[in-house]
């Protein structure tokens, strides 16, 4: 089967812009397009393949649990699904789970836990400028940018911004009918931007003196991908209610939203649902990666393949003026780019050059590939990289 893009475009909606690649299969942090050209891959399906491609266990993990059963509903019990949730409950210090089938859902459902948790009579949540949390309508209202929010009024009531990171202006916002405030500890979309102490120490101080929900999005920064189990453990922060999604079920799609005892307290049957969520194989898929990485030790993997990414962004930093800032941590780590060299022009010219790189923000190129990769990768990522900043610099 031959498809060519030009068919693609009679039949698939046009809600993306997307580079003319057809991708067939892939190994390891390697992905092959249907002309046979092999691409080092440090996008991950946006922060998602945490075991990379052609992962033997996971497939098999996968076949086993499709030919038992993919699916019973949550009208009864499945035991992949028990076996997930003890261990998230176990990583995260949280009390309970609920699943659902995305990032976006999964901050639905943390909405909607907010809300019951505010009893009819608080029900404000203040998120950040700049953040991201998916688009579906509750979502993308907590999303602090306009750009994704433009034409689709009226968003929903009840959301509030602030500044990243500006205590005094969290501070203000906070009024009687607040009940939660929602961060990402590292904003992926917005930039990798990372959360400052003094704003964590804010946060705390204000959950606690006004009883405020705090709500994690860790959609992308959780599940290994800062060296943590979650990011919120590496700023000190004790949330309500965590998001988690992209990397946690390895590709196969799943949202989590992990809930303190006072939070989950507040839920009965049928406050709110989803028909899919925590599927028996979404369930082995998570449980398979889950076990992976806590039988490979993946945390201290993913750490010390940090610190080395870190070096080698350094290293280019040195040589490359244009390189004005890195960012993050662990494997999701950023370069703030000078506004005079567009980041789509280094991106567009390391694809031709074998490299997969995702923009984030204004001006940053993200770094975010499978947990899984190798020193060895990091350094010919860095070969490319150096290649295509001398070719499009003077
Ligand atoms: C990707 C992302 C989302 C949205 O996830 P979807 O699965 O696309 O709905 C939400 N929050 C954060 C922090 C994300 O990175």
């Amino acid at each position: 089967m031959m498809a060519t893009i030009d068919q693609a475009k009679q039949v698939i909606a046009n809600t993306y812009g997307r580079f003319p690649i057809v991708f067939e299969s892939g190994s390891g942090v390697t992905l092959k397009d249907d002309s046979g050209k092999t691409y080092l891959d440090f996008v991950a399906g946006i922060a998602v393949n945490a075991l990379g491609y052609g992962d033997e266990g996971y497939a098999e993990a996968l076949k086993e649990q499709a030919l038992k059963m993919c699916h019973v509903s949550n009208l009864y019990w499945n035991a992949q699904n028990i076996a997930l949730s003890e261990k998230l409950t176990k990583w995260s210090g949280l009390s309970k789970a609920f699943y659902c089938n995305s990032g976006a859902e999964a901050n639905e459902a943390a909405l909607k836990f907010a809300r019951l948790y505010g009893e009819d009579t608080r029900y404000e949540i203040i998120t950040m400028a700049n953040s991201f949390h998916g688009r579906t309508m509750g979502a993308l209202t907590m999303t602090g940018q306009t750009k994704y929010q433009k034409h689709f009024s009226p968003l929903i009531e009840g959301v509030k911004y602030v500044p990243y990171n500006d205590s005094e202006a969290l501070k203000e916002a906070v009024g009687d009918q607040t009940v939660a405030i929602m961060v990402e500890v590292i904003q992926g979309e917005g930039g990798i931007v990372t959360i400052a102490p003094a704003f964590v120490e804010t946060i705390k101080s204000l959950c606690k003196t006004h009883d405020l929900l705090l709500i994690v999005d860790e959609v992308q920064t959780g599940i290994a991908r800062t060296g943590h189990y979650f990011g919120y453990q590496a700023f000190g922060l004790e949330p309500d209610i965590v998001s988690v999604a992209k990397g946690v079920a390895g590709g196969f799609p799943m949202g989590v939203s992990l809930v303190s005892e006072r939070v989950a307290s507040k839920l009965s049957p049928s406050c709110h649902a989803s028909t899919f969520g925590g599927s028996a194989l979404g369930s082995a898929a998570a449980n398979y990666v889950l076990n992976k990485i806590d039988d490979e030790n993946m945390l201290a993997h993913v750490n010390e393949m940090g610190d080395v990414l870190k070096a080698k962004l350094e290293e280019l930093k040195g040589k490359y003026s244009i390189i004005k800032e890195l960012k993050g941590m662990g494997l999701i780590q950023g370069i703030l780019i000078d506004d005079a060299l567009p980041t789509s022009e280094i991106i567009g010219k390391a694809i031709e050059e074998g490299l997969l790189l995702v923009g984030a923000g204004h001006q940053v190129i993200r770094f975010v590939p499978p947990l899984i990769v190798k020193a060895e990768d990091i350094e010919a990522m860095g070969q490319i990289l150096d290649k295509v900043l001398a070719s499009l610099t003077v």
